[in-house]
């Protein structure tokens, strides 16, 4: 995945509160492409695996029954500077800190509940995009 792109997921919460919709709009109109994109459900498994960096923390275990109670949707997402503007776009970890207008300050319920992944890092972004999708479902 080259680096003008990120990865992001519609957690459970925004899914199961009917967000998609809002989110994808708020994601499209802020100038990113989708170049990728599936509505799947984690496993243990997977959920483990992908949030690993955190393991140690003392929410590991809510973080991940969370992220595994429904369904979720996964995207790459092309556009310059990707990484930092759409975590601009996202707002911060906590909805009750994050800018107004930012799809966490609409949509999130709390710290852990908030609606929307985006890679921290180039890095991370290639990494958690090869996660979910393969080769030939990226465009
Ligand atoms: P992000 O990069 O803004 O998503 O934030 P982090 O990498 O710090 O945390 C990863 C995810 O763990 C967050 O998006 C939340 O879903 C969850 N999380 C963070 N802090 C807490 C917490 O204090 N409690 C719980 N239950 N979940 C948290």
């Amino acid at each position: 995945m080259s680096t003008n792109r990120t990865f992001t997921m519609i957690k459970p919460d925004a899914v199961e509160n009917g967000h998609i919709g809002g989110i994808l709009d708020k994601i499209t109109s802020a100038g990113f492409k989708i170049v990728a994109m599936k509505y799947t459900q984690l496993s243990r498994r997977d959920a483990q695996a992908f949030y690993a960096i955190h393991k140690e923390r003392p929410f590991f275990g809510e973080l991940v029954d969370f992220m595994t109670r429904g369904p979720i949707v996964s995207a790459i997402l092309e556009k310059d500077n990707a990484v930092e503007d759409f975590r601009a776009l996202i707002g911060a970890t906590n909805p009750a800190d994050a800018a107004e207008g930012t799809i966490r300050k609409l949509f999130a319920t709390s710290i852990a509940e908030n609606a929307v992944h985006g890679s921290d890092s180039d890095e991370n972004a290639a990494i958690e995009g090869a996660f979910h999708f393969a080769g030939r479902e990226i465009f």
